[in-house]
């Protein structure tokens, strides 16, 4: 068992530090108010959107000036993003209680410890190999085969970071493309897997041990960033177990602290691991309004060595990413049960601005309410294959 922090002053009231200060870091802020917590930020960029509702320290994470006045006055630390330069989360472990720990960050941050560790502990992956060379790449591909996707080991997020092989011609042009980047974040081959559909668990661990999950989440991705989620995800009871055995093994292999979300691709009835986040997950946002605890409470009772909440769910839920821009608000809140999250940063293509959550009492009623929004915000396209999912029965 990992003890709880000891307060740093004497109010009785927790300071969490959270490096990281985007959307994840705002939304366990305000998920921590009712809670009584206190919240101190670190991010390089002055505009960070978590900073518009706690102190924020601007500078970069491994500069010692901005991490010393950081850790001043904070109980626990935490992060809004998984690449955490390791010096940095190692520093903060010396003095203050961090979660999750260091280790769970390094697995992740490596798409090759990574697979590695999933394969080792009997969770299913696709065919993988480490490149360093053409000569690896081309020895890579006559054993996983084409199709086949060229990824970056380190530093890859929202499908950035990949080339996809799909004949034999495509091989030169992944390595111009990634492997200039090999020597300085190395590259994975993983075997393309065809599968039916996307889903991810979201699940929190303790400091006694305690682990808990909310029920598993479709997910659907438009140019490898998420678009919309849905849960509870239609799944056959040995697909939920599998899902929980394999989060469960992992918690306790890392004796993780705090929630993660583990990605996963159905194919033929079998679940295989994609990759795993060490935070809160834009696939768990429904958790908000969806279920009694969210993702974002339970990150903090688990850190603070609180009991965990309930991750039941109240209905129905579907979550919709904005990127780019915010759609009209006006427009969608007449939408009965609809959820707004607007992050309160300025617009940029692609970006994650903000998302929605539509809760219903059952599936047809969420798929009205999902093709009401959709037509009302001219988004047709994004809520189209979640509510096929819902009247597919
Ligand atoms: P990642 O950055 O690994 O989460 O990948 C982003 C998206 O690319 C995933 O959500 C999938 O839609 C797709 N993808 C990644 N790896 C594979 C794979 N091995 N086979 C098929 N699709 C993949």
């Amino acid at each position: 068992m990992t003890p709880a922090p000891d307060l740093q002053d004497d109010s009785g009231i927790p300071t969490v530090g959270v490096l990281g200060g985007g959307q994840l870091a705002r939304m366990l802020v305000l998920a921590g108010a009712p809670l009584g917590l206190r919240f101190k930020l670190l991010d390089p960029a002055p505009d960070a959107c978590a900073g518009q509702l706690a102190p924020l320290t601007v500078g970069a994470y491994d500069a010692p000036d901005a991490l010393r006045s950081f850790v001043e006055g904070i109980d626990v630390a935490t992060f809004d993003f998984e690449n955490v330069p390791a010096p940095a989360a190692e520093w903060l472990a010396a003095t203050r209680s961090v979660f999750p720990p260091p280790r769970a960050l390094a697995v992740s941050q490596d798409r090759l410890s990574e697979k590695s560790l999933f394969r080792e502990l009997g969770i299913p992956v696709t065919a993988f190999a480490a490149v360093d060379t053409l000569d690896e790449l081309h020895a890579a591909v006559a054993t996983i085969g084409i199709p086949s996707i060229l990824k970056t080991r380190r530093l890859g997020y929202d499908g950035k970071g990949q080339y996809r092989i799909r004949s034999a011609e495509d091989v030169q042009a992944a390595w111009s493309a990634l492997g200039p980047q090999a020597p300085e974040v190395g590259l994975i081959l993983e075997g393309f897997v065809p599968f039916q559909r996307e889903l991810s668990i979201i699940a929190a661990r303790d400091r006694s041990g305690e682990f808990c999950a909310w029920p598993l989440t479709r997910n659907w991705h438009v140019d490898g960033v998420l678009s919309a989620s849905l849960a509870p995800a239609r799944a056959s009871a040995g697909i939920r177990e599998k899902a929980m055995t394999y989060a469960r093994t992992l918690a306790e292999a890392l004796e993780y602290v705090g929630v993660f979300a583990l990605e996963l691709f159905e194919h033929d009835g079998e679940l295989l691991a994609n990759e795993m986040a060490p935070r809160v997950h834009n696939s768990g946002h429904w958790t908000i309004e969806g279920s009694h605890a969210s993702q974002f409470e339970n990150h903090l009772r688990a850190g603070l060595g609180l009991p965990l909440g309930s991750t039941a769910m109240r209905g129905q839920a579907c979550m919709l990413n904005w990127l780019g821009a915010m759609p009209d608000r006006k427009t969608a809140l007449a939408v009965p049960g609809l959820h707004w999250h607007d992050y309160g940063k300025r617009p940029r293509p692609g970006r994650k601005v903000g998302h929605a959550t539509l809760c219903a009492d059952s599936p047809a009623e969420l798929a009205a309410k999902l093709e009401r929004l959709g037509a009302a915000l001219d988004r047709r396209a994004q809520v189209a294959p979640v509510v096929a999912s819902l009247r597919d029965g």
